[in-house]
Parts: structure tokens; C-alpha cells; sequence
């Protein structure tokens, strides 16, 4: 490269980041993908560490975070918050590793501590004498927005510790991925703007002026530093975690103490995938050197700690080419976009489908096929659609009027988003999609009869409905191209044992509308046999704690149908029989209460709802007035703020079990 070009370079980087940082941290509104900002970083480096001479003093790589916006005092933070040096790949962790155990030429390992990055924002919390005193914003990592009042609107930070000691503290504030899809489902309905991710739905929460607002978000801490004056409090990184949690903190669970960096791998590896199961966004590994002593030792460079790392999972979101815009018809009949995609890799897999929602989904983002598209993977498994690149107009897909499958006339019902095929007896799709549903998991969990293996049987014509699975024989299963005697032996067996399945199990699996695996295990429990179900009235259902109108009424439509009949009929016939769920009562203390459970108990919930039946009470899924008790372990979600609103009782599980000894009501003692 010539001067001039390594200068213009230089120069462009430093504007785009700097454009990046002021949507990032000032606006809370971020044009660029994270990975996108990290690349650009990533060259800046490169560049300057080739060419130092062209280092200056306002460069990016210099500097720590960005400037504060207006509305909040400013607080000049007590220590500095560093940033983590990163990377994406192994290779240069293990050069970290190998940069401090040169350090330590007569170790032969070194103790580090792995943990999730959590994609929130980092705050600082001043305690003294145990009480909070401060809380602040990162800030650029010298002065942050002071948010005291905001901070205890947080949840999983004491106001008062359960020592009484000065400290620091810092964590990441956060917004679970369930409220923040709340939040934005909410805003859309109010025709605000909607956050385009828990990150900056957690920004944009806790920085607002009035603490009310910040009140009514669900926003949550994990701490992840204590810094002490006394040295003797803790002297590890992995004991501070313990104390903190012991101090009154939420803690990220996920943490372990490593030897060696190989470890760290392994368990960076591991967090790749299963981080889509948790209910917050991650980016990332942190890897700290466990011992206090060491990290004085080794310091800080201008910009980071040298003892401290981040290890950055591969980019959530990725540009591909919208290849085709598929029609899938449900087992309900609803009608659904998907997206087909050149095939892209994501988070570490390769990706050729996404979800597009709906067709009015399709309207808002002016998409048709052609169209280059972000595509994002967040906590579902499923990647979806999030925006196509700007100024490429291809205009817009046309919403379907006729079912792809029938050729029926497509139908809106009020109140709904989805279209829905009217043909429920004779499309093919939706009988399909219910035999299929039939056999899975959720529902009789008959192995082998997977998408496969139904369109097969149903285009030779050996089934029309689910209860025809039941009269085939090991003969019938072996028409079927490629399947040995063995497999249909399996098959049948795996079919004629499935015939007395759970009255939960066979409500759920005959796919009426509305009535998914919740709702049947309810209506399960008052109505034990298939008789009582057929002589309800909506009047009757109704009177389910947690059954709505709606349900009730496709119960109803469902077993008024001649075809649904015809169906039931032949199950009977065919000797499927499902048996009840009621539980023999040992006795009547809890006639007449409905408990809700909520958090994490010390054992399984299903063994608490068992006990509850077992005494005469109900369980259910929702608080409503008619709750009479919540149990809340830890942990507990919105349903104890609903129970607390409601003035519901609530139980801590030391009342539950005093409320079965003595069948008496009692406050637990608050501790001081
Ligand atoms: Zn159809």
C-alpha cells in the first residue's frame, strides 16, 4: 500500500467507527452488525500496529467506549472500566494464554475463569457500609451517566448487602429475551419504535429520565466484578463470584474455573450452540486469571486488562440472497411464509431457511424474492428475516389468494395475522401435517412415523386420517420404497403401542385449534374420560381455570364435527383408548385452591403439581384472581408480579410444606 492509501484508510476506518459508536452508545440505535463494527476495529489495529506512525491520539483503538448523552449528571467513575481486548478465533486466545505463562516460567499451568459475555450494558455500583450508594453507567469508562434512582428499579441488585463492607461493583444489566419480545410486540401495537435487540431494549430502559418507565421494564443484573479496598476480603476471581452471590447479587450461573487454556476452549466450544437455549443474548466468553495477585502483576495497556480476554462467538446475523418465498399449509391450516435462502453459515450452522412470520410481516419489510436480507438467529432455533438491504427496490411479493396445496380460497379470520386454507376435512396438507403431529413427540410419540414416512403412506393411500395408522399392517409399511421388514416391524409395533396414551397426550395430538400440550393437561384434569369431554359445554369448560372462551368454543366445534366424530369413532374401534390422569387423592386439604408455580423449587415442578392433586387442589398455568396461592422458588417471573399486583398469597416452598403439615397459612420470618 502507498502512503496515501494506508493514510485514506486510516482515516475512513476511523469515521465509520466513530459513526458506529455515536448510534451504538449515544442513540442506542446501532446501524452496523457487532461483527460488522468488530472487523472495522479489527483492520484500524491491524493497520496502526503496522504502521504505528500513523497512530494519533484520537483514534478509536485509543479510546474506551464514547461520550454520555445529555439528561444525566455525569459520575466520574472511582476506577476506570477497562474494555476486554477480543477475538473470534482459538488461535489467539491460546497466543494470550502464551504472552502470560511466559510470565510464569515455573507454572506449569495457570487457573482462569471462563464465563458468559452477557449483551447488556455494563454498570458500576458503589456500596458503602453495605448500602448502595452509586449507580452509574459505563460511560467511556472514566465518567458514566449517574442512574441511582434507575438502578433500583433493577433486578438482582440488593440495596443493602448482607455485609457491611465498601465496594464496587459491576455487572451487566440486561433484558430477558421473552420481555424484550413483549416489549416490542407492545410497542408495536402502540406505534412506537420497535428495539432491534434485548441490548438496546435494555439501553433504552434504563436510561430514561423517569425511573417510573424504567420500573415497568423487565430489566435484570448479573455481577461479574468486586473490587475491594481490603485486600484480605477475596483473593480470587472465582471467590469474588461466590461472595457476590453470597452479598445479595445475581450471578450468571454459568462459570467455571479452568486449568489451562484447552479447557477454555472446550467450554467456549459448548456456549457456541447452547447459548440459543437461555433466555438472555450472549456474545461471548470472558476468560480472567483467576488469582488477584497475578492480575496486579500484569496489569493494563492503554486500553485493556492483560489479564483478561474475550472470546467472541461467530456473527448472529449475516446478509444472504432471498432465493424463494415458500408457502407451508399447518395441521390448523394456517398458511405461513418461509423464507429460502442462498445458503449461508450463522452462529455455526449452515442456514437455507428463515421464518417471515406472516405475509403482513412480508408487507412491512417491502421484501420480494431477489432481495438481499439480514438474517438473524437469536434464542429460537430458527433464524428469521430481519430487514432487506436499503435502496433495492424489487417491489413486493404478493400475498397468496388460494392455498397452495388445494387451490382453496384463502381465508383472514377476524382479529387474526395468519391466512388459513378453509378445506380442514380434504387438503392434503393439513391432513398430513395432523397425522404427522399425531405421531410426535409432543403428542402419542410413536417413533419412526416422522414427514417422511406420512406423505409416503398417504400418497399410496393407506391412511386418510391418524386413526388409519392404526390398521396398518407390517405388510402395508413394507410398500413403502426402501423399508425392510424389520423397520415396518418396528413401525407397526412402535404404532399398536402408542393405543393407551395419557388423556393429556390424546387431547393434545388431535390438533384442535387452540389447544395446545397446556391447555389439554387442564382440561385433562377435570375431565378424565373421553364421554365427559363430549358432554361439556362451552358453560362447563369455561369454568377451567385457565380456559378461555375461545378454547372452549373449539372444543366444542371440534367434537360437534361429523369427520372429527368419524375419526374418534375408528380410534375406539381400533382399541385406542386413553386413560385418565386422575390422581388418587389422599386427602381433601387443598379442595377448592388453585396454586400457581412459578420460579425454581428445589425439586422438579412436576413432583409439586402431583402432591397439589394428590391434596385435592388444582394447578395452573396463569395467576388470575381466582389463584389462591403462588409458589415462588428463585428465580420467579412475571407471574409473582401479577400474584404481588393481585394480592395473591405467595409462597416461599418452607410455607408450602408447613402449609401441608399444618394446613394453616404463615409468613416465613423475614430475615434481618
Ligand atoms: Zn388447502
Amino acid at each position: 500500500m502507498t502512503y496515501e492509501k494506508i493514510t485514506a484508510r486510516i482515516k475512513e476506518l476511523k469515521h465509520l467507527i466513530k459513526l458506529a459508536n455515536e448510534a451504538y452508545y449515544v442513540n442506542d440505535s446501532p446501524q452496523i452488525t457487532d461483527f460488522e463494527y468488530d472487523e472495522l476495529f479489527r483492520e484500524l489495529k491491524r493497520l496502526e500496529e503496522k504502521y504505528p506512525e500513523y497512530i494519533t491520539e484520537d483514534s478509536p483503538t485509543q479510546k474506551v467506549g464514547d461520550k454520555i448523552s445529555e439528561g444525566f449528571s455525569e459520575h466520574k467513575h472511582k476506577y476506570r472500566l477497562y474494555s476486554l481486548d477480543n477475538s473470534n478465533n482459538y488461535e489467539d486466545l491460546r497466543k494470550w494464554y502464551e504472552r502470560i505463562k511466559k510470565e510464569y516460567p515455573n507454572e506449569k499451568d495457570i487457573e482462569l475463569v471462563v464465563e458468559l459475555k452477557i449483551d447488556g450494558l455494563s454498570c458500576a455500583l458503589s456500596y458503602e457500609q453495605g448500602i448502595l450508594k452509586i449507580g452509574a453507567t459505563r460511560g467511556n469508562g472514566i465518567i458514566g451517566e449517574n442512574i441511582t434512582q434507575n438502578i433500583k428499579a433493577i433486578k438482582g441488585i440488593p440495596q443493602k448487602l448482607t455485609q457491611e463492607i465498601d465496594i464496587e461493583v459491576r455487572g451487566e444489566v440486561y433484558m430477558p429475551i421473552t420481555s424484550f419480545e413483549k416489549l416490542n410486540e407492545e410497542n408495536i401495537e402502540k406505534g412506537l419504535k420497535e428495539f432491534a435487540n434485548p441490548r438496546n431494549a435494555a439501553a433504552g430502559s434504563l436510561r430514561q429520565l423517569d425511573p417510573k418507565i424504567t420500573e415497568q421494564r423487565d430489566l435484570h443484573f448479573f455481577a461479574y466484578t468486586l473490587i475491594s479496598e481490603n485486600k484480605e476480603l477475596v483473593k480470587t476471581h472465582y471467590d469474588s463470584l461466590n461472595l457476590l452471590k453470597a452479598l445479595g447479587f445475581d450471578i450468571n450461573p454459568n462459570f467455571s474455573l479452568e486449568t489451562g487454556i484447552n479447557e477454555v476452549i472446550k467450554k467456549c466450544e459448548y456456549w457456541k450452540f447452547e447459548r440459543f437455549n437461555l433466555n438472555y443474548a450472549t456474545d461471548g466468553m470472558v476468560v480472567k486469571i483467576n488469582d488477584f495477585s497475578k492480575q496486579n502483576e500484569l496489569g493494563f495497556t492503554s486500553r485493556a486488562p492483560k489479564w483478561a480476554t474475550a472470546f467472541k462467538f461467530p456473527p448472529e446475523e449475516v446478509w444472504t440472497k432471498l432465493e424463494n418465498i415458500e408457502l407451508s399449509v399447518g395441521k390448523t391450516g394456517a398458511v405461513t411464509p418461509v423464507a429460502i435462502l442462498s445458503p449461508v453459515q450463522l452462529a455455526g450452522t449452515i442456514v437455507k431457511r428463515a421464518s417471515l412470520h406472516n405475509f403482513d410481516e412480508i408487507q412491512r419489510l417491502k421484501l420480494n424474492i431477489g432481495n438481499e436480507v439480514l438474517i438473524k438467529k437469536a434464542a429460537e432455533i430458527i433464524p428469521k428475516v430481519i430487514k432487506k438491504k436499503e435502496n433495492e427496490d424489487l417491489g413486493v411479493y404478493q400475498t397468496p389468494t388460494c392455498c397452495p396445496e388445494c387451490n382453496s380460497t384463502l381465508i383472514k379470520p377476524y382479529g387474526e395475522v395468519a391466512l388459513y386454507c378453509p378445506n380442514t376435512k380434504n387438503c392434503p396438507a393439513q391432513i398430513k401435517g395432523r397425522i404427522e403431529y399425531w405421531a410426535s413427540k409432543e403428542a402419542m410419540d410413536i417413533d419412526g412415523i416422522g414427514e417422511s414416512i406420512v406423505e409416503k403412506l398417504y400418497n399410496k393411500g393407506l391412511i386418510k386420517d391418524f386413526a388409519d395408522l392404526y390398521k396398518l399392517t407390517i405388510s402395508d409399511f413394507m410398500e413403502i420404497d426402501l423399508i425392510k421388514e424389520k423397520s415396518a416391524d418396528n413401525l407397526y409395533n412402535a404404532v399398536q403401542n402408542s393405543k393407551t396414551p395419557s388423556m393429556t397426550k390424546f387431547l393434545t395430538a388431535l390438533s384442535i385449534k387452540l389447544i395446545g400440550k397446556e391447555t389439554a393437561d387442564l382440561i385433562a384434569s377435570e375431565y378424565p374420560t373421553l364421554d365427559d369431554i363430549e358432554n361439556a359445554t362451552v358453560e362447563d369448560l369455561i369454568k377451567i381455570d385457565g380456559i378461555g372462551e375461545k378454547a372452549a368454543k373449539s372444543i366444542i366445534d371440534f367434537f360437534n364435527d361429523e369427520n372429527n366424530l368419524l375419526i374418534l369413532q375408528k380410534l375406539k374401534e381400533y382399541g385406542v383408548n386413553p386413560k385418565g390422569t386422575a390422581v388418587e387423592k389422599e386427602s381433601n386439604i387443598f379442595e377448592g385452591k388453585t396454586f400457581v408455580i412459578t420460579g425454581t423449587l428445589s425439586k422438579p415442578r412436576n413432583i409439586f403439581e402431583e402432591q397439589i392433586k394428590k391434596y385435592g387442589g388444582k394447578v395452573s398455568s396463569s395467576v388470575s384472581k381466582k389463584t389462591s396461592y403462588v409458589i415462588a422458588g428463585e428465580n420467579p417471573g412475571s407471574k409473582f408480579d401479577k400474584a404481588s399486583t393481585l394480592g395473591v398469597i405467595i409462597l416461599s416452598e418452607w410455607d408450602y410444606s408447613r402449609l401441608i403439615e399444618t394446613g394453616q397459612y404463615s409468613t416465613s420470618s423475614e430475615e434481618n
